[in-house]
């Protein structure tokens, strides 16, 4: 592991005038490596850096030029696999394989939107013959990109390849809690051959580079992932410049088992999407709903899963890693108090896993409450942790409901062999992706993703993802 890592502004590494902050390893909670601490004056300089090159050098560009960078960034990103791979496995805590299949969905984005790039146009529009009217895609210009902690690279990715696909140019702003992959993405984008200026990354503590950031001025776009607290202040920072948002915030996504599932296939996909990356996934199926014949039998093989997952340094290619800092496993902690004091029942786990090599970092066993019901802060609220809770139903109707019965929005997975049922209740459902018989679709990189309600809106992900990243232009000519 490198001794420390720099901010990239315009082209060039820079260490915030000597600041650096100290980056755990969630699995020991030692120091791993030092960072810069990027600041007000680091924001300046990269979105002033970003503005220059998108005024300049970027814009010149053709799309399919940048749609030859983009193809490069993925073959670099493929060609340091392994090394980014254990560089995001030591800082998020998440096990290796699935740092690795990060690392693949990450290039996957700049793949697909690499395609893209020069196939954003505008269209015709019939008037009368007095005119001849037509639209242009134009870039918005600068992008502010403020990255959570729990897939640093590939949200990083997610908002950089729609981004410069689209021509605009970047400032990154990752979490203070893990962010070397971000970094790390931002050297490949250099040695690909995108020009200097064009993506700038700054570490930093979210209250000072990140506030910096989406309260800047000379900023065009805030893509912002994270919470709904942080999102809602992102916001209002924004609205004071009049600058548009895209925001990707929480879920309590339910995975809806009905009468007729075929359990063998879906209960190792629900424990594995409640229990992903110790359940930090925005998009976690972290709520069981259950057809009320199934729950005994759903809750006994759930839980006899959840034991059987190895919990260690995902380093060390556990099962499952460690959440990601002391304050998330005093959060979570917390709920499990809050959910013995609601009445819910712990079926399993609830507590830190004993072995030695779980000294020391931040591990909590996987954990499946019963008698977890609507109303109850354990079921309504985000834990951000490996806590699912399983609940039963009678009815479609109440089922509906109770996947309904929380301020989130995201994703929810039904579980039927009734096709009209699937499609009959997919419209009922207030989320942004409704998933039948499956759930994920392997990093979904191609299908519009996010929120209704506390969610978010806008999407990322997907053809879509470029109607946020660019803006329309209409041109009419008289002709008479
Ligand atoms: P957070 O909102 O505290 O932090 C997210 C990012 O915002 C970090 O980079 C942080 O430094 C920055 N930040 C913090 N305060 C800021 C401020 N005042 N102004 C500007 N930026 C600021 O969120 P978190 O606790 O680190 O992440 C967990 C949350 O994020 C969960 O609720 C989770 O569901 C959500 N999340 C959503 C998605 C999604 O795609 N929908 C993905 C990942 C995480």
């Amino acid at each position: 592991m490198q001794e420390k890592f720099d901010a990239l502004i315009d082209g060039v590494w820079d260490d915030a005038g000597g600041r650096y902050f100290d980056l755990l390893n969630p699995s020991t909670g030692k120091t791993l490596t030092r960072v810069a601490e990027g600041g007000k004056d680091q924001i300046d300089r990269a979105v002033a850096a970003a503005r220059k090159a998108q005024n300049g050098a970027w814009r010149s560009t053709t799309p399919a030029d940048r749609g030859r960078l983009l193809h490069r960034v993925a073959a670099l990103i493929l060609e340091n696999k392994d090394r980014i791979a254990r560089m995001e496995s030591l800082d998020t805590g998440k096990p290796l394989a699935q740092a690795e299949a990060d690392c693949v969905v990450a290039a996957r984005y700049f793949e697909f939107f690499a395609g893209i790039a020069d196939k954003i146009g505008g269209v015709t529009i019939p008037l009368t013959l007095d005119f001849l009217d037509y639209t242009e895609r134009e870039p918005l210009g600068v992008v502010g990109q403020i990255v959570p902690w729990n897939y640093p690279l590939q949200m990083s990715a997610r908002g950089l390849a729609p981004c410069l696909a689209a021509g605009n140019s970047i400032v990154v702003k990752p979490a203070e809690e893990a962010c070397l992959s971000a970094i790390e993405l931002g050297r490949l984008c250099k040695e690909a051959g995108i020009p200097a200026g064009v993506v700038n990354v700054v570490p930093g503590y979210g209250a000072e580079a990140g506030a910096a950031l989406a309260a800047h001025p000379n900023v065009n776009l805030v893509a912002f992932t994270g919470s709904v607290q942080t999102g809602s202040t992102v916001m209002q920072a924004a609205a004071k410049n009049v600058v548009p948002v895209l925001l990707e915030l929480g879920g309590k996504s339910p995975n809806i088992l009905f009468e007729d599932a075929n359990l063998d296939k879906a209960l190792p996909v629900v424990i594995k999407c409640a229990l992903q990356n110790a359940g930090q996934t925005c998009s976690a199926g972290s709520r069981v709903l259950v057809h009320r014949s199934r729950q005994d039998e759903v809750i006994d093989r759930l839980a006899g899963l959840a034991r059987n997952y190895r919990v260690g340094p995902g380093i060390d290619n556990s099962d499952m890693g460690p959440v990601i800092s002391e304050r998330q496993w005093t959060r979570i902690m917390g709920y499990m108090d809050i959910a013995r004091d609601e009445g819910a029942e712990i079926v399993t786990g609830g507590k830190r896993p004993e072995g030695a090599d779980c000294e020391g970092g931040f591990f909590i066993e996987p954990t499946i409450f019963a008698n977890a019901n609507p109303g109850m802060r354990v079921h309504d609220e985000e834990i951000f942790g490996p806590v699912t809770t399983v609940v039963p139903f009678d009815t479609d109707e109440e089922a509906v409901k109770i996947a309904n019965a929380t301020p989130y929005g995201l994703v929810t997975g039904l579980w039927t062999q009734d096709i009209t049922r699937a499609h009959r209740l997919a419209r009922e459902i207030s989320a942004g992706q409704i998933f039948v018989n499956t759930y994920g679709a392997g990093g979904g990189v191609e299908i519009p993703f996010g929120g209704y309600k506390k969610s978010g809106f806008g999407r990322e992900k997907g053809l879509e993802a470029v109607n946020f990243y660019s803006q329309t232009k209409n041109i009419c000519i008289g002709l008479a």
